[in-house]
């Protein structure tokens, strides 16, 4: 049997099945673009974390998805003899190799030594990386690698870039050399174990949960959930599972349909989603929906955004991960019920924040509702905007104070069984108007693709490109349903259809 690499061994720690499938039926994986775009994430940190690590360049970076292993492995234990950082070495022992994203020549007591850096695009260190930094310090070890220390090197959230490409502080590390040295039984076992499952000729009989989320989106979960008995009424569909008692309950085994689940231990939603999934029948509050947008009068507008969120920012003045607005489209709605459309897209490159803040000052005029769905993410974005551009920030607090969210007046006075526990716009949408949908788009149908298409369009040469113009009029229609799909939820829940 071949080495299992690091990759797998973290897979056997999620789900023994995940690893079995990962080596004898990998064409079944489906990975998210969500998930995809973690590992374009790791890509733009690992290339800064070079620079940073080796700012004389005088390292050595391997690839070990274009070189061959066997060279990787050679040629890393060749130059631990050297005295230059290495990034992606690899070693291999015991049955397991691993990829060091990062080996720096340290003296330690006269000896010359290597530590060892891993580097993630996360914000924080969590236990699966423990397992990581584990595994590689076992495996080094054990290559005979004079390890003196492994640390976890992650994005520091609060950092700002100045410009200039001076990337100086985006990495914190976090010294993980003790507990990583003291499991080495620990590691030596699970890849005992590990070599055990990847060995049989079935996969483990485990089923969907839990772990097919945590801690990474498992890429199997479409295949698995195909080959289980799957309920009329999943009990998925409940939102807001907060209490304990139905946490309990929902955890047994045997509970996969909300006909299992009793009333008593349901709240008012969750009742209503039970009752509504059950009689196939929608619940509509007519008057209450309209008492509850009565006092919002019009003009009134409809806002969404749309916005990227880069590991490492480019622009200076923002934050890792800093949710970045690049587009918006906002319908306006007159007293007399004339409908009119705005839109704000930048494509450039540059950063869009100030052209787009003095774009939405100049198309929301100054009285008036601006409805949202799912207010948190557009105010947050609005005052963030107010804070970096002083000047206008008594016109953007102007607007945020205008704001109105339609997504609990929908969850409070509205629900269809086809809605499935869920009150996104897109899973209410095809209830309220059935003339409206976004599988009726082509290319951009949700907030993940729509960064994505900013990335092609901005970095043509980092992905497979699509033609500019086509991604402009993508996400110019995307962006655009998004907020027609809101007037006309308004309109069905104010009565005004
Ligand atoms: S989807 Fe879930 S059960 Fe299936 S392999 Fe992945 S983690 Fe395991």
């Amino acid at each position: 049997m071949k080495n299992l690499s690091k990759s797998k061994l973290l897979a056997f720690r999620q789900c023994p099945r995940r690893l079995w499938l990962e080596i004898h039926r990998p064409d079944l994986r489906e990975d998210s673009p969500a998930t995809l775009a973690s590992f374009g994430a790791g890509h733009a940190v690992g290339e800064v974390a070079r620079r940073l690590y080796d700012p004389k360049g005088k390292g050595v970076v391997f690839d070990p998805g274009t070189q061959r292993h066997a060279d990787v492995l050679a040629q890393s234990m060749t130059l631990l003899a050297g005295r230059n950082p290495i990034f992606e070495a690899g070693f291999s022992a015991k049955g397991a190799l691993a990829y060091a994203d990062v080996m720096l020549p340290i003296k330690r007591g006269g000896r010359r030594m290597w530590r060892m850096v891993e580097v993630k695009s996360s914000t924080s260190v969590h236990d699966y990386h423990r397992d990581d930094a584990a595994i590689q310090s076992f495996i080094a070890r054990r290559a005979g690698v004079p390890l003196a220390a492994i640390a976890l090197a992650h994005i520091d959230s609060q950092w700002t870039y100045a410009g200039d490409g001076d990337y100086n502080g985006l990495l914190v590390e976090n010294d993980l050399t003790d507990e990583a040295f003291d499991r080495e039984c620990e590691v030596e076992q699970w890849i005992a174990d590990a070599r055990k499952i990847a060995g049989r000729r079935k996969a483990s009989d485990i089923c969907t949960g839990e772990q097919c989320r945590k801690p990474y989106a498992c890429g199997f979960v479409d295949y698995c959930a195909s080959t289980e008995t799957q309920a009329d009424h999943p009990v998925a569909w409940l939102p807001d599972v907060r209490r304990k008692q139905l946490k309990e309950h929902l955890a047994r085994p045997e509970i996969a349909d909300l006909r299992q689940v009793p009333d008593t231990l349901l709240n008012a939603l969750q009742l209503r989603v039970k009752t509504q999934s059950l009689s196939g029948k929608p619940w509509f509050d007519r008057k209450g929906a309209a008492k509850t947008l009565a006092p919002h009068g019009s003009p009134a507008w409809f806002l969404d955004f749309e916005s990227i969120s880069l590991p490492v920012p480019i622009w200076a003045g923002t934050r890792p991960y800093q949710n970045i607005c690049f587009q918006f489209s906002l319908h306006r709605l007159s007293r007399t019920g004339k409908l009119e459309h705005e839109a704000f897209l930048d494509l450039s490159g540059n950063d869009p924040s100030k052209p787009l803040a003095v774009a939405l000052i100049g198309a929301c005029g100054k009285r008036g509702p601006v409805f949202v769905y799912s207010a948190s993410f557009e105010k947050a974005r609005i005052r963030e905007l107010a804070e970096r551009f002083p000047r206008m920030r008594r016109d953007l607090l102007a607007i945020d104070d205008r704001i109105v969210d339609l997504h609990p007046i929908a969850r409070e006075h509205y629900y269809h069984p086809d809605q499935e526990g869920s009150w996104s716009l897109k899973r209410v949408l095809p209830t309220i108007a059935a003339d409206l949908g976004y599988e009726t788009l082509d290319g951009i149908q949700d907030g993940g693709m729509a960064m994505t298409a900013w990335m092609e369009a901005v970095f043509p040469g980092e992905l497979p490109s699509r033609d500019k113009a086509e991604i402009d009029r993508q996400l110019r229609e995307y962006c655009k349903l998004d907020t027609l799909a809101m007037v006309r939820l308004w309109r069905m829940l104010s009565g005004k259809l």
